[in-house]
């Protein structure tokens, strides 16, 4: 086949897989398309899962559309429970074992893995993480009948299970070696908030110590802090942040940084090879979160159907779903000059991060100083700004 003739392939159905197929087929329906996913290729939405209790959601409702609803939807071939396993970029192909799929433009959306630290104890390989529906089937299944929980990651994954899990009747254990929760994310006042509104609902906190080791105990399972505490929990999830998946592109010796490494029209080093959402370094930025994938996708349905398109990312705020203490974060970029100006207010914390000139560079807003969100977004930097 013609290079030319062949398919745009997608690999990936997450939301950058999909959400780069929705916005391609907006300017384009004709071109062929197939999207190839290691998971079941249902459409969810990921935040989802982790306020699925709260929301009354379980892993059989949680999806809005199977495999086969969404290759009709799209005009494309899904293959589904089907993995990628090389990239060839000279021959403009991709391995599925023996088989060979040949692509006119690859756009790599295979996401990002749960950094897993190793652990001692004899039920270490117990412990489990949550980056995907099948993951999350997995866990509801496992908590079923069961009542205490270990979280090993206070960031915005485990805070936000550490409350949805509570607030579902479960004792929850959550520890991070900071000493607050969403280190990254927040100031320590605005954490302060945040930590202790959990711990009112029932979260046991167990900040500044890690994870020594993790046994079996019984049916449960023993945590052993590395201050000698040990904690007991029928199941443990460690949420301790994530890695862009990155192995089918460094084998295929496209460039490699932290994530795929693509420029703002989301190309890698090899000709007509994309990368997008969780898996994909941008410009020198790693930004796992939702809102750059819809300002990724709409710029790559621009080149792909032939309008070169660059990445411009507005200011992106991101709410952290803790219903006991909402929050909504902007962080300042990294190694901005300035000071956090932080304001207590009766019932939440205005945290707002300021240049020299009075410039407000980034913000932090928990509980009721969420509010402000639409007042301050405007006057926040653009993370990617226009060429
Ligand atoms: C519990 C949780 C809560 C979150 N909450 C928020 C939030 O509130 N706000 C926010 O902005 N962000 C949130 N995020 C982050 C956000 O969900 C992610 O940034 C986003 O979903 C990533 O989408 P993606 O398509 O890049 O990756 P993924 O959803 O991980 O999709 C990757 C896809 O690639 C496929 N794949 C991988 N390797 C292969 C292969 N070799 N062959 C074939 N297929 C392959 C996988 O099967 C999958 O379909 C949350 C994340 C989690 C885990």
């Amino acid at each position: 086949m013609r290079p030319d003739m062949a398919p745009i392939i997608i690999v990936g159905t997450g939301l950058a897989g999909y959400g780069a197929a929705r916005a391609l087929r907006r300017v384009d329906t004709g071109t062929p398309l197939v999207i190839v996913s290691a998971d079941g290729g249902e459409f969810y939405t990921k935040p989802a899962l982790s306020e699925a209790f709260g929301t009354g959601r379980t892993p059989a409702t949680l999806p809005n559309g199977a495999a086969e609803a969404m290759a009709a939807q799209l005009k494309a071939i899904v293959r589904a429970r089907t993995r990628v396993t090389a990239v060839e970029p000279q021959a403009h192909r991709v391995r599925i074992g023996d088989e060979a799929l040949e692509y006119s433009r690859l756009v790599l959306a295979v996401g990002a893995n749960q950094v897993r630290v190793p652990l001692a104890g004899s039920a270490a390989d117990r412990v489990v993480t949550v980056n995907s529906l099948d993951d999350y089937a997995r866990f509801r299944a496992l908590v079923a009948g069961k009542h205490s929980v270990a979280i090993i990651g206070a960031g915005l994954i485990g805070c936000e299970f550490a409350n949805d899990l509570t607030g579902a009747g479960f004792k929850v254990e959550l520890i991070d070696v900071a000493a607050q929760p969403l280190p990254r994310l927040l100031p320590p006042e605005a954490a302060a908030m945040l930590r202790d509104r959990l711990g009112a609902a029932g979260v046991g906190w167990h900040l500044g110590t890690s994870v020594a080791a993790v046994d079996g105990d019984g049916d449960a399972l023993a945590v052993t802090l590395a201050g000698g505490t040990v904690l007991r929990a029928d199941i443990v999830l460690s949420a301790i942040g994530l890695r862009p998946e990155t192995t089918l592109a460094r084998a295929a010796g496209i460039d490699v940084g932290r994530g795929i490494a693509v420029d703002r029209y989301l190309r890698s080093s090899a000709p007509d090879v994309y990368a997008l959402g969780d898996c994909a370094e941008v410009q020198g930025l790693v930004l796992p979160f939702v809102m750059p994938i819809g300002h990724a996708s709409r710029a790559l349905a621009g080149t792909l159907s032939g309008k070169p398109a660059p990445v411009e990312y507005p200011a992106m705020p991101v709410l952290v779903k803790t219903r006991v203490c909402p929050a909504i974060v902007s962080p300042p970029a990294a190694g901005a000059a300035g000071e956090w100006r932080v304001t207590r207010e009766e019932d939440g914390v205005k945290a707002l991060f300021v240049d020299a000139g009075g410039r407000l560079l980034g913000y932090a807003l928990v509980g009721a100083a969420a509010g402000e969100r639409a007042r301050l977004t405007p006057q926040l930097p653009p993370v990617l700004a226009a060429a």
